[in-house]
């Protein structure tokens, strides 16, 4: 499993002190004036490489879809994962290269601002019809039917990249023609661009509620208040409020992972209860009255974790249904970051649905025609144990060692 890491050059809209961030970074510090701020932007980052062209030459930037996360595939015998790695031109040019290569990896880029010179091509393929093209090159190995499909995680972005034209294209980081000759489709006037409008936006890192510092690590998705006990998500206008809850458990050796439990509409397969649970999951239980009015709930992991993990870490407390009332303070003892966003986790539900349900056979093929709508949420600390680099949670059967977890922090 190769995973690509972006770098980021930086400076630091407070003082101007240069960083270097990673793709997976949210929260930024700057080493020099200390101010906190949150990483943000209404749709997806965009980045620029930068260009090592001899002066005068102008500058064509060619937008590429970049897109990283696991594709779960239902199909007869179960689920198939893989893990997605890849770049894709957004424009349908054969006059430029298919994908970045490996350009994005050896140099670190920037964030595009309007201030960036050069002509910036509209992308013509949306992130959707990239999308598609991906599953369909992943899914080509695949045995058929398959019964449903998502991306997980999936770190999406737009990676510009610098060339100019002459009487071929040339590749403005390597300077080299990237073509034969230039094609019709390259002369200027026919690619349709201009400056860019977007810029990364930072959020201060300050509670909404009371002003204080909020408390994340770097590639946070929650931040949290210590001083009035609340948790903040970054959304399209600003923080908005999170509610959370936590399974307090005594002792030294305990790490809070957070999770995600999901309230949600789910029509096409009747699941809106833990009795209606026990039949989907065909589970060894006698079904309980009072367990028709006991609420089905999804949970769902909100941490970066191997593909595999994830299914059997949402597959377990999905089927466990802790009913505890939690208590909505931060638990004293080590927290986990939020490092899967709550729109991730509502994406993977259907897989989620997929991995308990019983018996496949004749389930699989209605999965087209169950539909999962998200209607609420609350974040729920879960304590696992730490011996070594080794984290169990006995309850929900689950076990996990701190190296892979480490590992997928940067998936
Ligand atoms: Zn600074
Ligand atoms: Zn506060």
């Amino acid at each position: 499993m190769k995973s690509s890491r972006l770098l980021i050059e930086h400076q630091c809209p407070q003082c101007g002190a240069p960083a270097t961030l990673e793709e997976t970074d949210h929260l930024f510090v700057c080493g020099f004036c200390k101010v906190k701020s949150f990483l943000q932007s209404r749709d997806f980052f965009r980045y620029v490489l930068p260009h090592k062209a001899p002066k005068g030459k102008s500058l064509v930037y060619l937008p590429y879809w970049r897109f990283k996360g696991c594709l779960f595939s239902c199909v007869s015998g179960g689920i198939r994962q893989k893990i997605v790695d890849v770049s894709h031109q957004g424009i349908g040019s054969r006059s430029f290269p298919v994908s970045l290569g490996l350009r994005s990896q050896t140099l670190k880029l920037r964030f595009v601002s309007p201030e960036t010179e050069g002509h910036f091509l509209n992308p013509s393929l949306s992130y959707s019809e990239v999308l598609d093209l991906v599953e369909r090159r992943f899914s080509a190995s695949l045995p058929k039917p398959v019964f449903a499909q998502t991306f997980v995680g999936e770190t999406l972005s737009q990676i510009y990249a610098p060339f100019y034209i002459e009487d071929k294209v040339y590749d403005a980081v390597l300077n080299r023609p990237v073509s034969s000759a230039a094609g019709e489709d390259v002369q200027h006037d026919h690619l349709p661009g201009g400056r860019p409008e977007w810029r990364i936006q930072f959020l201060p890192a300050l509670c909404p509620h009371c002003g204080w510092d909020l408390d994340g690590q770097r590639d946070s998705l929650a931040l949290n208040c210590k001083n009035c006990n609340s948790l903040w998500m970054a959304g399209k206008k600003g923080f908005t409020k999170v509610r959370f809850g936590a399974m307090q458990e005594d002792g030294t050796e305990v790490m809070y992972l957070p999770f995600y439990r999901i309230k949600a509409a789910v029509t096409g397969i009747g699941l809106d209860s833990y009795a209606d649970l026990i039949q989907v999951a065909n589970l060894p239980k006698v079904v309980q009255e009072e367990w028709k009015n006991r609420d089905f709930r999804f949970w769902s992991p909100a941490f970066k974790v191997r593909p595999l993990d994830l299914l059997r870490f949402a597959r377990n407390l999905t089927l466990a249904q802790p009913e505890n009332d939690f208590a909505p303070a931060f638990p004293e003892g080590e927290i986990y970051p939020v490092t899967l966003s709550i729109q991730e986790a509502v994406e993977s539900l259907k897989i989620n649905l997929a991995s308990f349900v019983k018996p496949q056979r004749i389930l699989f093929p209605k999965l087209q025609d169950i539909h999962i709508k998200a209607r609420s949420f609350v974040l729920i600390y879960v304590p696992f144990h730490r011996r070594g680099n080794e984290l169990s949670q006995p309850a929900f059967r689950l076990r996990l060692n701190k190296n892979l977890l480490n590992y997928a922090r940067h998936l």
